[in-house]
């Protein structure tokens, strides 16, 4: 790529609650105490998934399922931070850095708001860029709203290293 970069991605991602009690709840990378977790072939961080969606976005680099496909063993019960390090070491090989990402959980249970600032902390320090995480309720409306499961949406910016 040649001249100023600046490039936009947006992220999505959603996992429904599991059937296990016993099995914890990790959102950006935080693991949340006395919560039920979330359903998935790696820990089911939707933060950390809808994120690393939007940098591979932003630079043109496909998706995370092509990345790390959920039919590969090695990926299973994989810690999505580890996974959101990779994508930025894919960046990073395209000369490319992550400048700023925004988040917003969609999470009627449990309350995220005291979780927050301990997920801005975690991403930020990976990113090396400004991550900032909202949590947003559903009111009581469809999937999110039953509390089947979680969502998160993501926008990143990228630029030139
Ligand atoms: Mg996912």
């Amino acid at each position: 790529m040649s001249g100023a970069v600046i490039r936009v991605g947006q992220g999505f991602d959603v996992h429904r609650f599991s059937a296990d009690p016993g099995r914890p709840l990790v959102l950006g990378g935080v693991e949340i105490e006395a919560a039920v977790g979330l359903e998935g072939h790696s820990d089911a961080d939707v933060v950390c998934h809808a994120l690393a969606d939007a940098l591979l976005g932003a630079s043109g680099l496909g998706d995370l399922g092509q990345h790390f496909p959920d039919t590969d063993p090695k990926w299973a019960g994989a810690r999505s931070v580890d996974l959101l390090e990779e994508v930025l070491s894919i960046l990073g090989g395209q000369g490319l850095v992550a400048s700023n990402a925004d988040c917003t959980i969609v999470c009627e249970r449990p309350r995220l708001a005291e979780h927050t600032p301990e997920m801005v902390g975690r991403l930020s320090a990976l990113l090396g860029a400004p991550v900032s995480v909202k949590a947003k309720r559903a009111e009581g409306l469809g999937a999110i709203g039953r509390v089947e499961g979680i969502a998160c949406l993501a926008v990143a910016l990228v630029t030139q290293a």
